[in-house]
Order: structure tokens, then sequence, then C-alpha cells
């Protein structure tokens, strides 16, 4: 399925024909573009990217509430030391892959 990009605010849309309009920004549907299939391979790349990192992120909130409720349980240092670090790595690693669909979000150059 042919893929078209709003010259004016980016958004690719999927379809056999480009939209009346632009549903973000309005433009008329001459402001959509046909994407190659180079570019509309990147979109695709990309989405599937960022699918992934949304996926990561959901097991990583489910390990930050393992990793809470072990240091909750308070069984030992050693156990406390593993769900501590646990926790500061679903921590850590959320806040890059949040910062690093931000920066997706921003080039918004493969839609
Ligand atoms: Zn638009």
């Amino acid at each position: 399925m042919p893929l078209w990009k709003c010259q004016v605010c980016g958004l690719v849309l999927e379809g056999p024909e480009p939209p009346d309009k632009c549903p973000r920004c309005g433009a008329p549907k001459e402001q959509f573009k046909l994407l190659s299939d180079q570019e509309a391979q990147l979109v695709t790349r990309s989405r599937k990217s960022n699918y992934l990192h949304m996926k990561a992120v959901t097991l990583l909130q489910e390990l930050l509430k393992i990793a809470e409720e072990g240091i909750q349980d308070n069984l030992d240092p050693p156990c406390v030391k593993i769900f501590t670090e646990e926790k500061e790595f679903a921590l850590l690693t959320i806040q890059k892959i949040m910062a690093e669909l931000e920066v997706h979000m921003k080039k918004g150059k493969w839609g």
C-alpha cells in the first residue's frame, strides 16, 4: 500500500490515494507527496522499531513493579541489592527509550 507524506506537517498516511485534506494540519490533498519505495521502507522500519521500544517499556514497567515489591519485602541485604539494581536498570532504560522515541517524533522525517 502506498505511503503519502504531508509536506506541511510531516504526517505519513497509508492508502491507495492521498486524503482530501491532512487530518493533522488540514493541508489540502496537493500537499501530499507519494513516498518512494526506499522512503516507505524507512517509515515501516522506524514504526517497527518504535513498536519494539514500546513493548520493551511495558516489560521494564513490569520489572519495576517486581523490583519494588522485592525491595518492600526486604528479606535480606543481598536480595534487596538485586531488586535495587533491577529497579535502577528498569528506570534508566525506560528513560533512555523515552528520550529516543522523543527524538524520533521531533525528527518527524520517518513518520
Ligand atoms: Zn499535515
